[in-house]
Protein backbone atom coordinates (compact mmCIF):
# COMPACT_ATOMS: atom_id res chain seq x y z
CA UNK A 1 0.00 0.00 0.00
CA UNK A 2 1.33 3.51 -0.84
CA UNK A 3 1.65 5.94 1.60
CA UNK A 4 -0.06 9.31 2.01
CA UNK A 5 3.06 11.28 0.04
CA UNK A 6 2.00 9.85 -3.22
CA UNK A 7 -1.49 11.88 -2.91
CA UNK A 8 -1.85 15.08 -4.05
CA UNK A 9 -5.38 16.99 -4.23
CA UNK A 10 -6.86 20.14 -5.60
CA UNK A 11 -10.00 20.86 -4.83
CA UNK A 12 -12.40 24.44 -5.97
CA UNK A 13 -15.78 25.17 -7.69
CA UNK A 14 -15.79 24.42 -11.03
CA UNK A 15 -14.19 26.44 -14.34
CA UNK A 16 -11.36 27.03 -12.23
CA UNK A 17 -9.07 25.02 -14.51
CA UNK A 18 -8.82 21.93 -11.89
CA UNK A 19 -9.23 19.10 -14.40
CA UNK A 20 -7.11 20.43 -17.41
CA UNK A 21 -4.11 21.09 -14.38
CA UNK A 22 -4.70 17.89 -12.63
CA UNK A 23 -4.58 16.02 -15.70
CA UNK A 24 -1.21 17.68 -16.87
CA UNK A 25 0.30 17.25 -13.41
CA UNK A 26 -0.63 13.62 -13.02
CA UNK A 27 1.04 13.06 -16.31
CA UNK A 28 4.14 14.69 -15.24
CA UNK A 29 4.75 13.15 -12.53
CA UNK A 30 3.48 9.42 -13.77
CA UNK A 31 0.66 9.73 -11.45
CA UNK A 32 -3.21 8.59 -12.09
CA UNK A 33 -5.41 11.20 -12.84
CA UNK A 34 -8.84 10.57 -10.21
CA UNK A 35 -11.71 12.82 -11.74
CA UNK A 36 -14.18 12.55 -8.79
CA UNK A 37 -16.87 14.90 -9.87
CA UNK A 38 -16.83 12.39 -12.72
CA UNK A 39 -17.84 9.54 -10.14
CA UNK A 40 -20.62 12.12 -8.89
CA UNK A 41 -22.19 12.82 -12.15
CA UNK A 42 -22.60 8.96 -12.89
CA UNK A 43 -24.24 8.82 -9.43
CA UNK A 44 -26.99 10.99 -10.71
CA UNK A 45 -27.18 9.66 -14.04
CA UNK A 46 -27.85 5.98 -12.27
CA UNK A 47 -29.97 7.24 -10.18
CA UNK A 48 -31.83 8.89 -13.05
CA UNK A 49 -32.04 5.77 -15.06
CA UNK A 50 -33.46 3.99 -12.12
CA UNK A 51 -36.22 6.31 -11.87
CA UNK A 52 -35.31 6.93 -8.06
CA UNK A 53 -36.66 9.42 -6.02
CA UNK A 54 -33.53 11.49 -4.80
CA UNK A 55 -35.21 12.61 -1.96
CA UNK A 56 -35.83 9.12 -0.68
CA UNK A 57 -32.71 8.37 1.03
CA UNK A 58 -33.56 4.26 1.87
CA UNK A 59 -34.06 4.27 -2.05
CA UNK A 60 -31.26 6.11 -2.96
CA UNK A 61 -28.99 3.94 -0.40
CA UNK A 62 -30.55 0.56 -2.15
CA UNK A 63 -29.80 1.50 -5.40
CA UNK A 64 -26.05 2.34 -4.84
CA UNK A 65 -25.22 -1.40 -3.26
CA UNK A 66 -25.12 -2.93 -6.87
CA UNK A 67 -22.90 0.63 -8.77
CA UNK A 68 -19.87 -0.11 -10.42
CA UNK A 69 -17.63 2.81 -11.86
CA UNK A 70 -14.76 3.05 -14.08
CA UNK A 71 -13.33 6.11 -15.05
CA UNK A 72 -10.86 6.01 -18.16
CA UNK A 73 -8.46 8.61 -19.29
CA UNK A 74 -9.61 11.15 -21.28
CA UNK A 75 -9.30 10.60 -25.28
CA UNK A 76 -7.29 14.14 -25.66
CA UNK A 77 -5.78 17.00 -24.04
CA UNK A 78 -8.92 18.88 -24.10
CA UNK A 79 -11.54 16.07 -23.41
CA UNK A 80 -12.87 14.80 -20.85
CA UNK A 81 -12.40 11.77 -18.37
CA UNK A 82 -14.30 8.56 -19.75
CA UNK A 83 -16.82 6.93 -17.65
CA UNK A 84 -17.79 3.21 -17.72
CA UNK A 85 -21.25 2.84 -15.36
CA UNK A 86 -22.09 -0.67 -14.98
CA UNK A 87 -20.52 -1.77 -17.92
CA UNK A 88 -21.72 1.21 -19.88
CA UNK A 89 -20.02 3.88 -21.32
CA UNK A 90 -21.87 6.86 -20.13
CA UNK A 91 -19.11 9.28 -21.31
CA UNK A 92 -21.09 11.48 -23.51
CA UNK A 93 -23.93 11.68 -21.66
CA UNK A 94 -22.90 13.38 -18.27
CA UNK A 95 -21.15 16.28 -19.42
CA UNK A 96 -24.38 18.52 -20.20
CA UNK A 97 -25.23 21.56 -17.65
CA UNK A 98 -28.02 19.41 -17.15
CA UNK A 99 -25.96 16.81 -15.57
CA UNK A 100 -23.90 19.07 -13.75
CA UNK A 101 -26.76 20.03 -11.47
CA UNK A 102 -27.78 16.68 -11.19
CA UNK A 103 -24.76 15.55 -9.70
CA UNK A 104 -24.53 18.41 -6.98
CA UNK A 105 -27.86 17.64 -5.89
CA UNK A 106 -27.26 13.66 -5.39
CA UNK A 107 -23.29 14.73 -3.88
CA UNK A 108 -25.59 16.19 -1.17
CA UNK A 109 -27.06 13.06 0.29
CA UNK A 110 -24.65 11.19 3.01
CA UNK A 111 -25.29 7.75 1.34
CA UNK A 112 -23.52 8.99 -1.95
CA UNK A 113 -20.76 10.57 -0.33
CA UNK A 114 -20.09 7.66 2.15
CA UNK A 115 -20.02 5.18 -1.48
CA UNK A 116 -18.14 7.04 -3.28
CA UNK A 117 -15.80 8.46 -0.85
CA UNK A 118 -15.08 4.46 -0.07
CA UNK A 119 -14.44 4.08 -3.72
CA UNK A 120 -12.18 6.80 -3.70
CA UNK A 121 -9.86 5.72 -0.78
CA UNK A 122 -9.80 2.41 -2.66
CA UNK A 123 -8.03 3.68 -5.61
CA UNK A 124 -5.87 6.04 -3.69
CA UNK A 125 -4.54 2.57 -1.83
CA UNK A 126 -3.69 1.27 -4.78
CA UNK A 127 -2.07 4.10 -7.03
CA UNK A 128 0.05 6.92 -6.18
CA UNK A 129 -2.75 9.94 -7.60
CA UNK A 130 -3.57 13.57 -8.29
CA UNK A 131 -7.34 13.40 -7.13
CA UNK A 132 -9.70 16.53 -8.34
CA UNK A 133 -12.94 17.42 -6.47
CA UNK A 134 -14.60 19.36 -3.88
CA UNK A 135 -13.35 17.46 -0.58
CA UNK A 136 -10.33 15.42 -1.64
CA UNK A 137 -7.94 17.67 0.95
CA UNK A 138 -10.15 18.00 3.44
CA UNK A 139 -12.26 14.91 3.65
CA UNK A 140 -11.35 12.04 1.53
CA UNK A 141 -7.98 12.72 1.80
CA UNK A 142 -6.82 14.85 4.52
CA UNK A 143 -3.53 12.99 5.23
CA UNK A 144 -2.55 13.84 1.45
CA UNK A 145 1.38 15.40 1.08
CA UNK A 146 0.26 18.54 -1.30
CA UNK A 147 -2.79 20.30 -1.09
CA UNK A 148 -4.00 22.71 -3.65
CA UNK A 149 -7.48 25.09 -3.60
CA UNK A 150 -7.74 26.84 -6.80
CA UNK A 151 -10.05 29.53 -7.31
CA UNK A 152 -10.76 32.29 -9.64
CA UNK A 153 -13.37 34.86 -10.74
CA UNK A 154 -17.18 34.01 -11.27
CA UNK A 155 -17.28 35.31 -14.42
CA UNK A 156 -13.67 34.31 -16.39
CA UNK A 157 -15.10 30.82 -14.99
CA UNK A 158 -18.51 30.91 -16.47
CA UNK A 159 -16.25 32.04 -19.76
CA UNK A 160 -14.48 28.82 -19.66
CA UNK A 161 -17.25 26.50 -19.21
CA UNK A 162 -19.21 28.01 -21.90
CA UNK A 163 -16.23 27.93 -24.43
CA UNK A 164 -15.71 24.14 -23.43
CA UNK A 165 -19.48 23.55 -23.60
CA UNK A 166 -19.22 25.19 -27.34
CA UNK A 167 -16.33 22.48 -27.95
CA UNK A 168 -18.21 20.13 -27.69
CA UNK A 169 -21.48 21.66 -29.89
CA UNK A 170 -23.68 22.57 -27.16
CA UNK A 171 -25.46 25.81 -27.45
CA UNK A 172 -25.41 27.34 -24.42
CA UNK A 173 -25.97 30.94 -23.11
CA UNK A 174 -23.27 32.83 -21.52
CA UNK A 175 -25.58 34.34 -18.93
CA UNK A 176 -27.66 30.71 -18.43
CA UNK A 177 -24.62 28.81 -17.29
CA UNK A 178 -23.53 32.26 -14.82
CA UNK A 179 -26.32 31.58 -13.39
CA UNK A 180 -26.17 27.96 -12.72
CA UNK A 181 -22.35 28.42 -11.78
CA UNK A 182 -23.73 30.67 -8.91
CA UNK A 183 -26.08 28.80 -7.84
CA UNK A 184 -23.80 25.14 -7.47
CA UNK A 185 -21.36 27.07 -6.26
CA UNK A 186 -23.88 27.82 -3.43
CA UNK A 187 -25.15 24.38 -3.06
CA UNK A 188 -21.79 23.00 -3.31
CA UNK A 189 -20.48 25.53 -0.31
CA UNK A 190 -23.38 25.57 1.95
CA UNK A 191 -24.13 21.87 2.44
CA UNK A 192 -23.86 19.62 5.80
CA UNK A 193 -21.71 17.14 4.75
CA UNK A 194 -18.30 17.54 3.18
CA UNK A 195 -19.05 21.09 1.89
CA UNK A 196 -16.58 22.74 -0.95
CA UNK A 197 -13.94 24.73 1.27
CA UNK A 198 -10.41 25.18 1.22
CA UNK A 199 -8.50 22.73 3.41
CA UNK A 200 -6.45 24.88 5.57
CA UNK A 201 -3.46 22.87 4.99
CA UNK A 202 -3.91 24.01 1.14
CA UNK A 203 -2.22 26.26 -0.70
CA UNK A 204 -4.66 28.54 -2.20
CA UNK A 205 -3.81 29.18 -5.84
CA UNK A 206 -5.88 32.21 -7.93
CA UNK A 207 -5.96 31.42 -11.80
CA UNK A 208 -7.66 33.83 -12.97
CA UNK A 209 -5.22 35.02 -15.20
CA UNK A 210 -2.15 32.90 -15.21
CA UNK A 211 -1.72 30.26 -17.69
CA UNK A 212 -2.44 26.67 -17.34
CA UNK A 213 1.49 26.03 -18.26
CA UNK A 214 2.28 28.91 -15.35
CA UNK A 215 0.09 27.45 -13.09
CA UNK A 216 1.30 23.69 -13.23
CA UNK A 217 4.90 24.64 -13.55
CA UNK A 218 4.13 26.66 -9.82
CA UNK A 219 2.54 23.43 -8.44
CA UNK A 220 4.90 20.96 -10.10
CA UNK A 221 7.80 23.29 -8.37
CA UNK A 222 6.26 23.12 -4.71
CA UNK A 223 5.71 18.98 -5.21
CA UNK A 224 9.01 18.33 -6.45
CA UNK A 225 10.87 20.79 -3.81
CA UNK A 226 9.61 17.96 -1.83
CA UNK A 227 8.66 20.32 1.51
CA UNK A 228 5.92 19.75 3.13
CA UNK A 229 3.25 22.93 2.72
CA UNK A 230 3.08 25.63 5.67
CA UNK A 231 -1.03 25.62 6.11
CA UNK A 232 -2.73 28.04 4.65
CA UNK A 233 -0.48 30.08 2.11
CA UNK A 234 -1.46 31.46 -1.35
CA UNK A 235 0.31 31.46 -4.72
O1 LIG B 1 -16.16 18.63 -10.94
P1 LIG B 1 -17.51 18.42 -11.58
O2 LIG B 1 -18.10 19.67 -12.16
O3 LIG B 1 -17.52 17.30 -12.57
O4 LIG B 1 -18.45 17.96 -10.37
C1 LIG B 1 -19.85 17.84 -10.50
C2 LIG B 1 -20.50 18.03 -9.15
O5 LIG B 1 -20.16 16.91 -8.33
C3 LIG B 1 -20.04 19.26 -8.35
O6 LIG B 1 -20.81 20.42 -8.60
C4 LIG B 1 -20.25 18.81 -6.92
O7 LIG B 1 -21.57 19.04 -6.50
C5 LIG B 1 -20.04 17.32 -6.98
N1 LIG B 1 -18.75 16.92 -6.44
C6 LIG B 1 -18.64 16.79 -5.07
N2 LIG B 1 -17.48 16.35 -4.51
C7 LIG B 1 -16.43 16.07 -5.28
C8 LIG B 1 -16.50 16.22 -6.68
C9 LIG B 1 -17.68 16.67 -7.24
O8 LIG B 1 -19.58 17.07 -4.35
N3 LIG B 1 -15.30 15.62 -4.71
Amino acid sequence: MHKKKEIITLDGPSGVGKSTISRRIAAALGYTYLDTGAMYRAVGLHLEQMGVDIGDMNAVAANLDTLTIRLLPARSELGDTGVILNGVDISDRIRTPEMSMLASRVSAIPAVRTKLTEMQREIGAQERIVAEGRDVGTVVFPDAAYKFFLDADIQERARRRVRQLRSHGSHVDEKEILEMIRQRDKDDSERSVAPLRKAEDALLIDTTDGTIEEICAGILKKVLSGKQQKPGKSM
